[in-house]
């Protein structure tokens, strides 16, 4: 259910920006969204468009790039992704690991009119 107020802060973010650039409406917006993050794409979809009636974002399309986990390992030293956040190297077994990318989520651009 963090969808809505994940939303709710990506609506205000994106409105910001664009009163800023005098826009007057806002076709897309595309934001990053790490696995970590555990945000499910299809209830972002959902909050976006409840949440965006009325305001400048209302029709816009929200593009979802998900961000894979990645992590760099302390022992062996390489990177790599991980499927499942069992936090373990699939090269040495070591569990002192990094997390290099999974853990974004905020607005990376936007299309305005
Ligand atoms: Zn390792």
């Amino acid at each position: 259910v963090h969808e809505f107020a994940i939303a709710e802060s990506l609506i205000k973010i994106a409105t910001e920006q664009a009163a800023k650039n005098g826009a007057a409406g806002i076709f897309s917006v595309r934001v990053k969204v790490g696995k970590m993050t555990s945000v499910v794409p299809e209830a972002l979809h959902f909050a976006f468009d409840t949440l965006s009636k009325g305001t400048l974002l209302e029709g816009a399309k929200l593009v979802i790039d998900e961000v894979p986990l990645t992590v760099s390992c302390a022992k062996c030293g390489k990177s790599s992704e991980l499927d499942e956040p069992a936090f373990q190297c699939p090269h040495c077994s070591a569990t002192d690991l990094k997390i290099v990318t999974g853990r974004e989520l905020h607005v990376d651009s936007m299309e305005i009119d």
